[in-house]
């Protein structure tokens, strides 16, 4: 079993401050979180930079990911190294996904830039169910609309800076391994949870 946080931006999104080096060295740092998906608006260029500076240490793991705004909301992909070709509409993203064998996350259905309701419209893989920024209603919300979906609900702290690091975390039922940790994930072995301060580091 893993703990991870499954969105995350760098520097690399305009809006963000935490460096590749931050975000690495938070992870290592960190007691029980060791598992990180870097999910910058619209590109996919934090990645490297990131995975270079992770290389060096055996414990920690980075998925990669990416955020695209789509007209109609935020959608996350999992186990991409790639965007999707323009223009980003729900359907084109989505089949790249499918295409690609990704995993789509509708991000913070009911806050600003998400999906709300339309989401129950498309075939996506899971729902953010927790999201770091979002207020415990909107997550209310977004639990409501996994379970009826029947989709896995995973967390993500929706970090754009160093102390919104981890602030959630989506426990998998997975070993060290990004494509086992996506499988799983699309089999729905995974629960949200709020990280403790006390652990934290
Ligand atoms: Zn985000």
């Amino acid at each position: 079993m893993i703990q991870a946080d499954l969105h995350i931006h760098t520097t690399y999104s305009s809006d963000s401050t935490v460096t590749p080096k931050i975000l690495v060295e938070k992870l290592v740092a960190h007691n029980s979180i060791k598992v990180a998906a870097v999910t910058d608006h619209d590109t996919i260029r934090g990645l490297s930079a990131t995975r270079k500076l992770a290389k060096a240490y055996t414990d920690i793991l980075i998925i990669p990911g990416v955020e695209i705004s789509t007209p109609e909301g935020d959608l996350i992909l999992l186990g991409t190294e790639e965007t999707p070709s323009q223009p980003w509409t729900v359907e084109e993203v989505l089949d790249f996904a499918r295409d690609k064998d990704c995993i789509s996350v509708v991000s913070h259905p009911y806050r600003e830039y998400g999906m709300g309701d339309l989401a129950s419209n498309y075939k996506v893989d899971a729902i953010e169910v927790l999201n770091g920024v979002s207020t415990p209603h909107a997550n209310k919300l977004a639990q409501n609309l996994a379970k009826a979906m029947r989709l896995p609900g995973i967390a993500g702290s929706d970090a754009h800076q160093s102390s919104e690091l981890f602030t959630v975390h989506t426990k998998v039922q997975a070993p060290l391994d990004i494509d086992k940790i996506l499988k799983a994930i699309k089999k729905g072995l995974v629960s949200t949870h709020s990280t403790s301060r006390s652990i934290h580091f």
